[in-house]
């Protein structure tokens, strides 16, 4: 039927929670979330995410995982999830259960065409996008359309080098940015528990803790300096919770980023931006995902 809305499902399976948003065309209708409790196994996870897609009641369905997978929808690698799903079917049981096709999508792929598409970047043909957590992530979109690299791969940008004779990361390289710039990472350089404690020392003024974070900010600058450079994108969109230390984080950021590529790049057409989708970027862009 002609002007007839699609309604989409979107779910991202995180660490702690699965998030569910239902789309009509690309306008957010509906948000949910439940615990993931991975720690039940792989196949409870599987019945939690045919459950929640199955109530949405939507003609498409695209799903995130925080982690990799074959060309067959199996599974590579998740870190941050309970369980063996290291060959495990996701696509298989997933589609079957639905009775409908469903496409699946890393994480960071999914955010950065959620804020691309719909959030920070507002739409705008090519956008990098950076989303800093725990790990940092990210994606590319060229021309309008998510770019997924061989085999899906693309977007790493958490190891990229930025010290060269930095400490080891357990991907093999030494001085990833992920390494200085993760939420967990900051904390440990700021000496405090937690990412959030730091921020509260960095806004009394606590010194360390301030250095912890300017330093993550000059480091995602130098990786953004590096991208832009190459890309020339109209947006650069920075997200995740390490993108809540707000101007402690991007003051530094911004004035690396001139200081490295202003006289190379068109920093005065390119865009710096924060995310603006929250936590629901990844079931938002799972959703777009599926779309195609
Ligand atoms: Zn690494």
């Amino acid at each position: 039927m002609d002007g007839a809305v699609t309604r989409r499902v979107g779910l991202d399976v995180g660490g702690t929670n699965i998030k569910r948003v239902v789309l009509e065309d690309e306008i957010v209708v509906d948000r949910e979330s439940e615990p993931t409790r991975s720690e039940d196994g792989p196949a409870a996870v599987l019945d939690r995410l045919v459950a929640l897609a199955r109530e949405a009641d939507a003609a498409e369905v695209g799903v995130a995982f925080p982690g990799l997978f074959d060309a067959e929808g199996r599974g590579l690698l998740f870190p941050n999830l309970d369980g063996d799903w290291k060959g495990r079917p996701i696509r298989e049981p997933l589609s079957r259960g639905l009775g409908l096709p469903v496409a699946l999508v890393n994480d960071g792929h999914a955010f950065a065409l959620a804020e691309a598409r719909v959030g920070a970047a507002g739409g705008a043909p090519n956008v990098i996008c950076i989303v800093c957590g725990t790990g940092i992530g990210g994606g590319l979109v060229v021309g309008g359309r998510l770019h997924l690299g061989v085999d899906d791969r693309a977007g790493e940008v958490g190891h990229h080098t930025v010290v060269l004779d930095g400490p080891p990361c357990n991907c093999g390289n030494h001085g990833c940015l992920e390494l200085y710039a993760g939420s967990r990472a900051i904390a440990r350089a700021a000496g405090r528990p937690s990412f959030d404690a730091t921020v509260a020392a960095a806004r009394t003024g606590d010194d360390q803790a301030v250095a912890a974070i300017t330093r993550a900010g000059e480091l995602i600058g130098v990786a953004i300096a590096n991208l832009t450079i190459f890309v020339a994108p109209e947006r650069v969109v920075v997200g995740g919770g390490v993108a809540e230390a707000g101007e402690l984080l991007f003051d530094p950021l911004r004035a690396e980023l001139q200081r490295r590529a202003a006289n190379v790049a068109p920093l005065e057409h390119i865009e710096l931006v924060r995310a603006t989708l929250g936590p629901d970027a990844g079931a938002i862009g799972a959703a777009l995902f599926a779309a195609g």
